[in-house]
């Protein structure tokens, strides 16, 4: 059976040249707004021919170093900086971002577990089918951005995945190399079924992912690698002339060979980490402590590295609850793919 048309419309011309800024509009009808609608903002800059390049940012709503970068340049990027085409989503998910939230107040969805998306389904539905429908299917490259939000620190890298089209994998991993952050990963997903990089790569299309921090806000730093890395993306595809413009240390290649590169909680209290992001780990090592709350005087249980490599990733808050990810180790490679 054959979906309808998804109901979200553009008030953007998606084949006009020159800037454009304006909305995917989502109609809703709600207790405050009868006929209203979720009004996302959109940015389409075109000069002639050329690649289309989809730059994507709050996928999840409290990641903001994508989402700021972003917003940022939409009123900077001027038509005649570019060849071919960019779009610019910088709130992908727009009622969580609005609500600072990882997941949409409207309906509890998270975005980037809601692909490919259905026309008829919950609000968070609808944007994801509008995505892998429309949007997707118009773009040549995909970047969206992703840092670790309110519970999560992440090391900055650009990201891609092993992939089953070898050329589209290549392609996808130079993306994540030139981005020129500090790192670049391949990276393994806990679950891949139901999320963007999924429905974009399924497409054919060259994806390229990023962790840019987190702790749900942005720091100058995290800012600078951003920027730098959404205009060496464009760079790099050919939709901005210019030269990439790479860290002064060298890029370090990260991998994630399978799930016991996760470290996940097993109790509940107070977290100690031991390490701060991007230290070497040895296999053995005490990486994290949790402590009992409930009372004083008892040791702490103590979590240990099961693999040698560098802690990639903590979680930011301090309390920890059952099955939280406390720490990612990445393995450093010499090289990736
Ligand atoms: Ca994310």
């Amino acid at each position: 059976m054959s979906k309808r048309p998804s109901p979200i419309s553009a008030t953007v011309d998606f084949d006009a040249d020159g800037v454009q800024h304006g909305f995917l509009k989502l109609p809703i009808s709600t207790d405050e707004s009868a006929w209203g609608a979720v009004m996302i903002p959109v940015t389409v800059i075109r000069n002639g021919e050329g690649p289309t390049a989809l730059l994507a940012g709050g996928n999840h709503g409290d990641e903001y170093e994508g989402i700021t970068a972003l917003i940022k340049l939409t009123s900077e990027l001027r038509a005649e900086d570019v060849r071919g085409r960019v779009i610019i989503v910088p709130m992908m998910n727009l009622p969580a971002a609005m609500a600072g939230r990882r997941t949409s107040p409207m309906d509890g969805g998270n975005l980037n577990r809601s692909f490919p998306g259905d026309p008829d389904g919950t609000v968070t539905q609808k944007i994801a089918d509008y995505f892998t429908r429309v949007l997707v299917p118009m773009c040549d490259v995909v970047l969206d951005l992703h840092s670790g939000g309110r519970t999560l620190d992440i090391i900055p890298f650009g990201a891609s995945h092993v992939l089953d089209n070898p050329e589209q994998q290549r392609q996808a991993l130079e993306g994540a190399k030139a981005f020129g952050a500090p790192y670049a990963m391949m990276m393994f997903e806990l679950d891949a079924a139901a999320l963007f990089d999924t429905a974009v790569e399924s497409q054919g299309k060259v994806f390229v992912a990023t962790e840019l921090g987190g702790g749900g806000t942005s720091t100058p730093e995290s800012l600078a690698i951003t920027e730098r890395g959404v205009r060496n993306f464009l760079i790099h595809f050919g939709l901005v002339e210019g030269e990439v413009k790479m860290p002064a240390e060298p890029q370090i290649y990260l991998d994630m060979p399978d799930a016991s590169c996760y470290v996940q909680s097993e109790h509940t209290g107070l977290l100690e980490l031991t390490l701060a992001l991007g230290d070497k780990v040895e296999k053995g090592q005490v990486i994290a402590r949790i402590y009992d709350m409930t009372r004083s005087g008892s040791a702490p249980v103590e979590y240990r590295a099961g693999r040698d490599g560098i802690l990639a990733a903590r979680r930011f808050p301090a309390l920890v609850n059952m099955g939280d990810t406390i720490a990612v180790i990445a393995e450093v490679v010499d090289s990736l793919g």
